[in-house]
């Protein structure tokens, strides 16, 4: 397996970076120890032969010294002061003997040492001879080539420790040189070693940044990427170390992200969907079609609550609705549903091994079924049902589910509510039967299909007869109870495509589609007929008398071609009826006009 640094975990990264630091420090040490080492072995050296040519130098002076008091007595003619002598000679012994101890640990200068120091003995002695004969006053006799002996002796011995001067000189300042050469490697060895860990690092440096940085640098580039909500590009990441698990969890994140997102607009389409519909059927096929494309149920069923009859009655569903589905009981009986009753959805994740709602559903062997209620406004308006696979739904997909629901039973609340307003604003609110406006529109539609089918449309003009003395006598109460009645009596008698309007205070019309005058007449006469035996109570221990009515049919377009013309004679046909003596039926005839 081929090695690769993006394989490394940021601990091991690290370390990588610490390495080299740590090699570049150990070895500084290393040197540094070697080198102080070194110098101070050199130095030793170098302070030890200080040291010899100190006392070599010591060795010559005392020696000069004690020679030139000897040679003084020798000038003088009798024995050198004791004292000057003496400490010359005690002094030149001690530095002898000090520089026999130095140079004890080497062999070769110990050597000369010893040969200075028998040349020494052996010229002591030849001065104490000297100013011996010089005390008894011997200058003369055999003087001369005794101090000329003396002088060449102490010549050699000036020149032997001249030259361990020298030595120990040379070797002084060789060990400087040393010191010095020791002192100039170590500084060099230091420089390469910073210069090859300083580029080591850098080199280091370079490869974490590209194993760590760019990583990095792709995933902010992501983030950015997906925080301007492009979740289609993929992350360019394939680390298998702690950022190939980042990467992995960050596409998992955006992935939700964009599954959730989608979700989101597929919820505002349908909200703004259901919001543009006009009938309850087009928002049932809407929920039907959303519920299908987001959770992909095997079945749904759409249920509208009958609440007078507590009924849940089936109107939608995805697939062939099974006939025991049509009519769901709601509150009473075995198979009352739970979701209604209770107000809150039930759903069950595995129809094999959890407790199921009490129903009559055709169960399938297994998988989940859910069933929420619609509630707008705080009221319950319907239910849906969905069943799917097992272990579908999740606390998520259910938050989802019960969005599209809210959505849905609002859309349907605000259409009954305008339905509502819709038929306030036609129907007449003391009668329960449609206004002038109403009629009249409607008329209007009446009369473009009869004249496309070329069929012809009746109306039927009413006006209780003597209203108002009713009105005057038994009160405003008991005329509007009459007008009540009255509006029952006529639809009871009319056929439900026909439609009866409330046109002025006790003035009603009747728009009989397809019907001509006799037809229309015989309508009339049956209303007319059923009038008088109106039960109305008159608020007194006396019945009310009789009430009648008076009525005019015209026929369009034989009567009118528009609808004010064929109003008009349906009302003078009904003025024709009022003259005549009232409770009586007049159909439009061109001659009416004059008739009366
Ligand atoms: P006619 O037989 O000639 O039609 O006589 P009438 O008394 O029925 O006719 P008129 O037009 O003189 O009287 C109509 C009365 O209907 C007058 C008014 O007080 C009464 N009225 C109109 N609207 C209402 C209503 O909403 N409630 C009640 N109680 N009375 C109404
Ligand atoms: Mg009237
Ligand atoms: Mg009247």
């Amino acid at each position: 397996m081929a090695f690769s640094l993006s394989k490394l975990k940021i601990r091991d990264h690290i370390l990588l970076m610490i390495l080299p630091a740590l090699f570049a420090m150990l070895l500084f040490v290393g040197l540094f120890s070697y080198g102080y080492w070194r110098v101070a072995a050199t130095m030793r050296f170098v302070k030890n032969a200080q040291f010899r040519v100190a006392h070599t130098e010591a060795v010559l002076e005392h020696a000069t010294e004690m020679r030139s008091s000897v040679r003084d007595s020798l000038l003088i003619g009798h024995a050198p002061p004791v004292n000057a002598y003496h400490l010359s000679a005690n002094a030149l012994g001690h530095d002898l003997d000090a520089l026999r101890a130095i140079e004890s640990s080497n062999p070769a200068q110990m050597a000369a040492v010893e040969n200075i120091a028998s040349q020494i003995t052996m010229w002591q002695q030849q001065c104490a001879a000297l100013i011996l004969a010089a005390g008894q006053g011997n200058r003369y006799a055999g003087m001369v080539a005794g101090e000329r002996d003396e002088e060449q002796q102490f010549l050699k011995i000036r020149d032997s420790l001249l030259r361990l001067l020298e030595q120990n000189q040379t070797e002084a300042e060789s060990g400087i040189g040393d010191a010095q050469r020791v002192m100039r490697r170590v500084l060099d060895l230091s420089v390469l070693t910073l210069l090859f860990f300083g580029g080591l690092a850098l080199l280091l440096a370079r490869l974490v940044n590209r194993a760590i940085g760019r990583p990095v640098q792709q995933m902010i580039e992501a983030s950015e990427r997906v925080s301007h909500g492009h979740f289609q590009s993929p992350l360019p990441l394939e680390a298998s170390n702690e950022f190939g698990a980042l990467a992995g969890s960050f596409l998992r994140m955006t992935q939700a992200l964009r599954h959730e997102g989608q979700e989101l607009s597929a919820l505002k389409r349908f909200s703004e969907a259901v919001t543009q519909c006009t009938s309850e059927n087009e928002v049932y096929d809407h929920l039907l079609h959303s519920l299908q494309e987001q959770f992909r149920p095997t079945q749904v069923v759409i249920f509208k609550l009958r609440p007078e009859e507590d009924l849940l009655e089936a109107v939608a569903t995805l697939g062939p609705l099974p006939e025991a589905l049509r009519d769901w009981p709601v509150m009473e009986g075995k198979h009352s549903c739970k979701a209604v009753r209770m107000g809150r959805a039930f759903r069950v994740n595995d129809i094999t091994q959890e407790p199921l709602c009490p129903g009559k559903f055709a169960l399938p062997k297994e998988g989940s079924y859910y069933c929420g209620p619609l509630i707008a406004g705080g009221i319950i308006i319907g239910a849906v049902r969905l069943e799917g696979l097992r272990d579908f739904w999740t606390p998520e997909r259910e938050s989802l589910l019960e969005s599209y629901l809210s959505g849905a039973a609002s859309a349907l609340s605000n259409l009954r509510l305008l339905q509502t307003m819709r038929e306030q604003a036609n129907v007449d609110a003391l009668t329960g039967l449609y206004n002038r406006r109403f009629c009249e529109d409607y008329a209007r539609k009446l009369m473009a299909m009869a004249r496309r089918k070329d069929a012809p449309l009746g109306f039927i003009m009413m006006d209780l007869d003597h209203f108002k003395s009713f009105n005057d006598i038994y009160g405003h109460e008991v005329g509007d109870r009459i007008l009540r009645q009255f509006a029952k009596t006529v639809t009871q008698t009319m056929r439900e495509t026909n439609l009866t309007a409330r046109i002025g205070g006790e003035e009603f019309v009747v728009l009989l589609p397809d019907t001509g005058p006799k037809a229309c007449e015989m309508v009339a006469e049956r209303i007319r007929k059923a009038v008088p035996h109106m039960t109305v109570p008159s608020g007194t221990d006396k019945p009310l008398p009789q009430i009648t009515v008076s009525l005019g049919v015209a026929i369009y377009p034989d009567h009118g071609s528009s609808l004010e013309d064929v109003m008009q004679s349906a009302d003078r046909a009904l003025y024709d009826s009022k003259r005549a003596g009232r409770n009586r039926t007049t159909v439009y005839v061109e001659e009416a006009e004059t008739a009366g």
